[in-house]
């Protein structure tokens, strides 16, 4: 198991026992996740190269007695709400109130088990993270899969990961109603401890990959939060809709971006609005950028994968356009500081976190540097950490 918050967990389970007067049935645990490579592939079915992180989301639980569902967010001042399967359909809670925000998430993984006819025994739950929220390292997806393995857990079930991480995707697409890929909930739930996952998003198949053992990953969060770029994130989509489109015109069989080769987009861009032919740009280079990132690890070629980053995130600023003035400064400040082999913007962009590859023994100096030369240009104190790639989500 991934080293654990011991200190929150114990913080629930205090919290748990004052509350419910006895201690939690079992924790679950269910890691955020961090994205190296392939930035706005997975809904044009690329390949995509996640790990979960060492954050988490914290679940302390125990069935309850009756038919109602009590949950408690230690995150979001205490707040406490109730459910039973009669009240979910509506969003609302067992007095007829409506459901928080926060609440929309736990709420939509049973709400989806019942669809599925999967039982949803009621539950006692006391709740924490230390996944920074809105940071694109999705929070979102660690709290679903957390709540998810509760209920799987005290169901008995004995459902494939893979499987479990559909559910969530679905809890966050029809309940919650925020329309992403599947690679956050894939994450958080296959993570494996010190291996980069790549998975095809076409196929949903997935294979581990080695890091070499002298790099860290680290991240920084710019603390520009991403949560006003939905918009922004739907016309993206469309654009690249729209690029299948027009292509299909001259290539018929393709299905999706996944399916133009470099050549054939130099060869039919001019028949393409120039927005839409830059996003088509970018997630055709991206996809290659995936494979040939592919056998840069297999070959331990740490610096030629780093390299990659940097080119990814280049084209998410300039062709993709979903950068800003502070991810580009982080990134920028991080490739010249000595010991960096990559770094870029992860998750949708517009705010959130950068993640670079850097050498273990330039680490701790990379991690001051970068902190103090971003608060000089920006005022803001950015939270930069080292994170193992850690196991997904499980009873700890
Ligand atoms: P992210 O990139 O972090 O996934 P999202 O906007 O997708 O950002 O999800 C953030 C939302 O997920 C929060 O506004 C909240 O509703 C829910 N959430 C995340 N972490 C927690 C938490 N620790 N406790 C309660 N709700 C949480
Ligand atoms: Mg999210």
């Amino acid at each position: 198991m991934a080293e654990i918050n011991k200190f929150l967990i114990e913080r629930l389970t205090n919290r748990f026992k004052q509350k419910f007067d006895h201690p939690p049935l079992a924790v679950a645990r269910a890691p955020g996740r961090v994205n190296l490579l392939g930035e706005h592939v997975d809904y044009n079915d690329g390949f995509v190269m996640p790990a979960a992180i060492q954050r988490a989301t914290y679940v302390a639980f125990s069935p309850s007695p009756g038919w109602v569902s009590t949950l408690r967010s230690e995150d979001f001042a205490g707040e406490e709400l109730t459910f039973t399967r009669e009240s979910l359909p509506a969003k609302i809670q067992d007095d007829a109130s409506p459901l928080p925000g926060w609440g929309l998430y736990p709420a939509g993984v049973a709400w989806v088990f019942l669809q599925h006819g999967l039982p949803v025994i009621p539950i006692q739950a006391v709740f924490a993270s230390d996944v920074p929220r809105g940071a694109g390292l999705s929070s979102s997806a660690s709290v679903e899969a957390a709540f998810c393995t509760a209920w799987h857990h005290l169901g008995g079930l004995n459902l494939p990961l893979m499987e479990q991480a559909a559910l969530c995707l679905e809890a966050e697409d029809r309940y919650v109603g925020v329309h992403c890929g599947i690679m956050d909930q894939f994450a958080s739930l296959c993570g494996v401890e010190n291996r980069l996952l790549q998975l095809d998003c076409r196929s949903l198949e997935w294979s581990l990959l080695h890091l070499p053992e002298d790099i860290s990953i680290l991240i920084a969060d710019t603390r520009i939060p991403h949560s006003l770029n939905t918009s922004a994130y739907n016309q993206r989509r469309q654009e690249c809709e729209k690029a299948v489109q027009l292509l299909q015109v001259n290539l018929p069989s393709i299905r999706s971006l996944r399916d133009v080769s470099r050549d054939e987009l130099e060869q039919y861009a001019g028949s393409l609005p120039i927005a839409v032919g830059m996003r088509a740009g970018h997630v055709v280079e991206e996809i290659h950028r995936t494979r040939e990132a592919k056998i840069c690890l297999e070959s331990g070629n740490a610096a030629g994968f780093g390299g990659l980053m940097n080119a990814c995130h280049a084209s998410l600023r300039d062709l993709y356009e979903v950068s800003c003035p502070e991810l580009d400064l982080m990134v920028e400040i991080a490739q010249s500081l000595p010991g960096c082999l990559g770094a870029r913007l992860t998750g949708a962009g517009f705010g959130g976190s950068t993640v670079n590859l850097v050498k273990n023994s330039q680490a701790e100096d990379f991690v001051n540097h970068l902190k103090t030369a971003y608060y000089q240009k920006t005022g803001l104190s950015a939270e930069v950490f080292i994170t193992p790639a850690s196991a997904g989500a499980g009873i700890v």
